[in-house]
C-alpha cells in the first residue's frame, strides 16, 4: 500500500473511487460551514481535460443535488452545446459546495474551509483546463484578476490552464455580459487544442511536484 505524494490517495485506487471517498469525507466532515444545506460535489466527465468551476449550489442545485441545474445551468448547458460538445463530456462543480442561505455570495472563510477538498478532487480529476464561472471561482487561482478585463483570456499556473469567464447569472442579468460570455465560449475549442499541444512541449522539472494548495 503506497501513498500517492501528489493526492495522498492510495496509489491502487482509481479516479471514480478517489471522488467517492473525498465525497464521503466530505459528507462526514461536520466543521464544514453550511451544513443546514446538501452537500454538491460535482458530476460529469472524471477524465474531461476541461473543468467548469462555478461559485456554490443555489436552491435548485441544493434540491437535486447536482452543480449547475438551475436557469444558469440552462445557459451553460446551451453554450456547452454551441461549440458541439455535450455537458456529459466535462466535469462541472463549485468553489463552495453547499448552498449559501438565499443564494448570498460565499463568505471568504467559507471558500477557506472547503479549499483543501476543492484542491483534492483538482488533483484527482487532473483536468488540463479549467474554466472558472464568475469572480470568486476566478480569484481562487488568480487573487488580483479582474473579472472584466481578464475574462476570455488563457492564464498558466502549475502546469495546468485557467480560463476565466463570466458567470452564467450575470450573463443573465446583462445582455453585454451575454454577448462576451457566449463569445469566450466559441474561444474554447480553440484554447483546448492550444493548450493540449502546449501541454505536450512542456517538460516539470524532475522532482518538482505541483503546488498542493490550489491543486
Ligand atoms: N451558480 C453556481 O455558481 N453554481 C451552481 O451550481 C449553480 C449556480
Amino acid at each position: 500500500m503506497r501513498i500517492c505524494p501528489a493526492c495522498d490517495i492510495l496509489v491502487y485506487m482509481g479516479k471514480l473511487e478517489s471522488l467517492k471517498k473525498l465525497e464521503r469525507e466530505m459528507e462526514g466532515d461536520k466543521t464544514l460551514p453550511l451544513q443546514e444545506s446538501n452537500l454538491v460535489f460535482g458530476e460529469g466527465n472524471i477524465d474531461s481535460d476541461v473543468l467548469f468551476i462555478g461559485e456554490a449550489p443555489g436552491k435548485n442545485e441544493n434540491e437535486q443535488r447536482r452543480p449547475f441545474v438551475g436557469r444558469g445551468g440552462q445557459l451553460l448547458n446551451k453554450n456547452i452545446e454551441s461549440i458541439g460538445w455535450k455537458r456529459e463530456d466535462v466535469y462541472i462543480t463549485n468553489i463552495v459546495k453547499r448552498r449559501p442561505p438565499d443564494n448570498r455570495d460565499p463568505l471568504p472563510e467559507e471558500i477557506l474551509a472547503y479549499k483543501p477538498y476543492l484542491a483534492r478532487q483538482i488533483r484527482i480529476l487532473d483536468p488540463l483546463i479549467i474554466v472558472t464561472l464568475g469572480r470568486f471561482s476566478m480569484n481562487y487561482f488568480l487573487p488580483t484578476a479582474k473579472i472584466t478585463k481578464d475574462q476570455g483570456k488563457v492564464f498558466q499556473l502549475n502546469g495546468k490552464f485557467i480560463v476565466p469567464m463570466f458567470h452564467p447569472a450575470a450573463a443573465l442579468r446583462n445582455p453585454a455580459v451575454m454577448d462576451e460570455f457566449r463569445a469566450t465560449f466559441k474561444k474554447l475549442p480553440a484554447i483546448v487544442k492550444k493548450c493540449s499541444m502546449l501541454s505536450k512541449e512542456f517538460t516539470p522539472l524532475p522532482g518538482k511536484k505541483p503546488s498542493q494548495d490550489l491543486f
